[in-house]
């Protein structure tokens, strides 16, 4: 007799998963993120990391998230809306906009969450969303939870961007169009001035989800819409505090308007407790850093530039990436996730990603290199890769 409680379909999923050699289990990593790490007990430089900055572990970040907690204590204590604002979010809001030069900022428990919560919060039925075909996870996700139509556009093309908007701009009374800032999968960056453009022409308002150009591009990290100088020209630029901040949350900037509706419909914000004053003392110290002084940008875009090269010149192909992500294409997926396991015996963590990530037979390790790697340490992992590339055959 079955039993439910054993949750049987639950095993056949996962037993299918192990029959596909997709059943993972996850990395352990013994200590912080850093650009060498120990995992699953080998010590091996990490290539797989969104600590583009060395923010995670640093000793500024670090001193604040321990000084807010003297101060706050270790948790907010409610959702904002009812006593769980303090004057350290503000302070970090108000820090958030200045640094992003945009009027306001409504911060989110993640990135994730800032999809999950914004996107629905500022369609309605009666409204299209219109979304580029390699968007995050999380939009897809936040889209759904909106009751406005949904449609997309082939990625990054802007053709097709204005054809979906002429044949729907009169049906529709808002439009929403969303793209990430830069792809995570690719590292290339969204046209966003000709979006921006488009977005004039019909009518239509946008949304950037800009996860992995906060603290990338423009000027000292400030992202993808200052790289392109567009402030004022893009409605909701989103940010990510996981990955080069080195912390953790989301946020929206752009107009009061904006922050102010957030605040009143943004369901995150109104059902989830608010971000921790750890978290918040070092995200503001973070952006103080990054107010400073451009080192820690220029440190990454240096290392990223002399990666690049090396593995360029060794014969691998790294796609068409503008940014520090690196993917190297090895196309079949069973020979992907071999040159990932052959990397870590080498001495490199850098993750295999595969189908449905990517398209079928685009495989790739994508390359995360980080301001604090060293020259050495890129050095040594370069010639894992053409070690493994020329054993396998690859270059
Ligand atoms: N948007 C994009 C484009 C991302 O890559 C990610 C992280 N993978 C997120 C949102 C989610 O960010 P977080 O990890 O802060 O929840």
């Amino acid at each position: 007799m079955s039993n439910i409680h054993e949750l049987p379909f639950l095993k056949e999923k996962l037993e299918e998963l192990k029959a596909q050699g997709v059943y993972r289990k996850l990395p352990i990593l013994e200590g912080p993120n850093e650009p060498e790490v120990v995992l699953n007990g080998r010590k091996v430089i990490n290539l797989s990391s969104n600590n583009y900055l060395g923010f995670a572990n640093h000793p500024r970040l670090k001193k604040a998230a321990i000084e807010a907690v003297e101060k706050y204590g270790v948790g907010a204590g409610a959702v904002r809306t009812i006593i769980g604002n303090m004057d350290i979010h503000e302070e970090m809001e108000a820090l958030l906009a200045k640094f992003k030069r945009e009027e306001a900022v409504m911060s989110f428990q993640s990135g994730f969450n800032c999809n999950a919560g914004a996107i629905q919060a500022i369609t309605e039925a009666g409204d299209l969303i219109i979304s580029d075909e390699l968007n995050h996870a999380s939009i897809i996700d936040g889209a759904r939870l909106s009751k406005a139509d949904k449609t997309i556009y082939k990625h990054n093309d802007m053709d097709h961007l204005e054809k979906v908007l002429k044949e729907n701009r009169d049906k529709y009374r808002n439009i929403l169009i969303i793209t990430d800032g830069v792809f995570s999968m690719d590292g290339d960056i969204a046209d966003l001035p000709n979006i921006a453009a488009l977005a004039e022409k019909y009518d239509a308002m946008t949304y950037v989800d800009d996860a992995h150009g906060s603290g990338v591009l423009g000027e000292s990290g400030r992202g993808t819409v200052d790289h392109f100088h567009l402030h004022g020209r893009i409605d909701f630029s989103i940010g990510t505090l996981s990955k080069a901040i080195g912390v953790i949350g989301g946020y929206v900037a752009g107009s009061r308007t904006a922050q102010d509706w957030l605040n009143h419909r943004g369901r995150p914000i109104l059902f989830s407790t608010a971000l921790p004053p750890a978290a918040v003392g070092a995200i503001i110290e973070a952006i103080k850093m990054l107010m400073e002084t451009t080192e820690y940008t220029d440190r990454l875009w240096n290392n990223a530039r002399y990666f690049k090269e090396k593995l360029g010149r060794l014969g691998f192909n790294t796609s068409n990436s503008q940014t520090p992500i690196t993917p190297v294409i090895i196309g079949d997926e069973a020979k992907t996730m071999e040159f990932s396991r052959n990397l870590f015996n080498h001495g490199v963590f850098v993750s295999g990603i595969v189908f449905p990530t990517v398209p079928k037979g685009t495989g790739r390790v994508r390359c995360m290199v980080t301001a604090a790697h060293t020259e050495e340490q890129l050095d040594r992992a370069v010639a894992a890769f053409e070690k493994v590339g020329k054993e396998m055959g690859l270059i």
